[in-house]
């Protein structure tokens, strides 16, 4: 445990001994302002912008033979940007595939993975989720025709103080009636991080398969994806991936289960010595890349080949230990400076149980939220009263977060907050 000290020296010092220090150059940082959003959308990179323009530039001199041709061929781009996140997210590079979307991926896993058989007919899922999944998981259930008023095959575990979830309550829920359990990794509100190997080992000790959705996990912790058995993952790109708006997302499937066919085929995931035959048999891919629908999208995934060398070359043991310091730190200025002015920490503090953002609550936090904005600082807002804010290891200084946490205050002391509306805005 770091002893953090108050004060912009300790500060700049902590900056200067940084060993990531460097990476922030290839980031597209405004010098104006301070951007804790990356757990929303991350920042873009130089790497990732000259990744988007080689795709751009083979469109033009290459056209259809894109494809085959030129130095990073469209036809494997899914295949070897998915090979790229293998250390990254603990899985051998055939189980990975960048198709999708976090949502179209999740019906795709779930459409596969979700068999309900006698007994057995219902999904775990939690309430503190992110409502598309949710949203997603109930069409599931009505589409395998289990429902019987009000969704009953969907089980949404309660959380007891309405921020986290416990794992022995989620294990406690783990019966015999249950065929699969879908969880996030982190928590995308108080950046709670669920222990993500202990929960695959409980289910798979009752016979109950498993997901995660790592959207707010990945690229900001370490996972173990294959060696904790887990039966398949999803995850979008654009948050600590840094991929861009609505960038290609990515999915796991365990080893075990290729072969398994997949609940929406389409042609992509075909065998790709098969997939130019036009045969109307489906031949499925060997690995991960069978779950994929559709031709990618080649322009919101190629910005992935600049993202990820950064993650890879920074690495992720590394990302971790800074996000952690840096988180630490945050929560450390809180609890010396901002506590007398009504503002907590929701996030768990333990750093095996916490991802990359800080959940700062304050019962005003929508106009918060705009008054810092106001002054420079990018935040985001989750009802009904979260601040979230998210040191990024690759782009964030310590002396930032040193400012913000002077704004907050400066903010409530000065009741600069006062002159904003408490309603939130459209994309909060
Ligand atoms: C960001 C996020 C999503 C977003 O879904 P899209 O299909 O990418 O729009 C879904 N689930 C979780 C848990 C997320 O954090």
């Amino acid at each position: 445990m770091t002893s953090y000290k108050l004060g912009p020296e300790y500060a700049l010092a902590r900056d200067s001994q940084d060993p990531l220090r460097h990476f922030r150059e290839r980031f597209y940082v405004d010098a104006d302002r301070i951007y804790l959003d990356g757990n929303s959308l991350g920042l873009a990179s130089k790497d990732a912008e000259a990744a988007v323009l080689k795709a751009l530039a083979d469109w033009k001199r290459q056209g259809i033979d894109g494809w085959t041709g030129g130095e990073r061929p469209w036809f494997y781009m899914a295949e070897e940007l998915g090979a790229m996140q293998a250390d990254l997210m603990g899985a051998k590079p055939s189980e990975l595939v960048v198709t999708g979307t976090t949502t179209v991926n999740l019906h795709a896993l779930v459409s596969t993975f979700y068999r309900p058989s006698g007994r057995r007919t219902k999904i775990l899922a939690d309430e503190l989720n992110f409502p598309s999944d949710i949203y997603a998981l109930q069409s599931q259930v009505r589409l395998k025709g289990c429902e019987g008023g009000g969704n009953p095959d969907l089980i949404l575990a309660r959380s007891q103080d309405g921020r986290t979830l416990s794992e022995d309550d989620l294990i406690a829920a783990m019966t015999d009636e249950v065929a699969l359990v879908v969880l996030p990794g982190v928590l995308y509100r108080s950046g709670q991080l669920l222990d993500m190997e202990r929960l695959t080992r409980e289910a798979h000790a009752r016979s109950i398969l498993i997901g995660f959705d790592c959207c707010h996990s990945a690229g900001a912790v370490p996972h173990h994806l294959h060696d904790w058995d887990v039966d398949f993952a999803f995850w979008c790109t654009y948050k600590y991936l840094n991929a861009g708006p609505g960038a290609v997302a990515t999915l796991f499937v365990n080893e075990r289960h290729f072969g398994a066919l997949p609940g929406l085929a389409g042609w992509f995931g075909c065998d790709k010595q098969k997939q130019f035959d036009m045969e109307l048999t489906f031949y499925q891919a060997p690995g991960a890349g069978a779950w994929q629908i559709s031709s990618p999208n080649i322009f919101s995934a190629a910005p992935l080949y600049g993202s990820l060398a950064i993650h890879r070359e920074a690495g992720m043991e590394a990302i971790r230990a800074k996000s952690l310091d840096q988180t630490g730190y945050l929560m450390f200025l809180i609890d010396e400076i901002l506590t007398p002015y009504g503002f907590t920490v929701g996030n768990p503090r333990e750093a095996e149980r916490r991802g990359g953002h800080v959940a700062l609550e304050h019962p005003d936090a929508v106009r918060i939220c705009k008054a810092l904005k106001a002054e420079g600082v990018i935040p985001d807002f989750r009802a009904p009263n979260v601040v979230r804010l998210a040191p990024v290891a690759l782009y964030n200084t310590y002396s930032e977060l040193w400012q913000t946490v002077q704004i907050l205050k400066r903010i409530v002391t000065e009741g600069l907050h006062e002159q904003f509306s408490g309603e939130r805005g459209t994309v909060a």
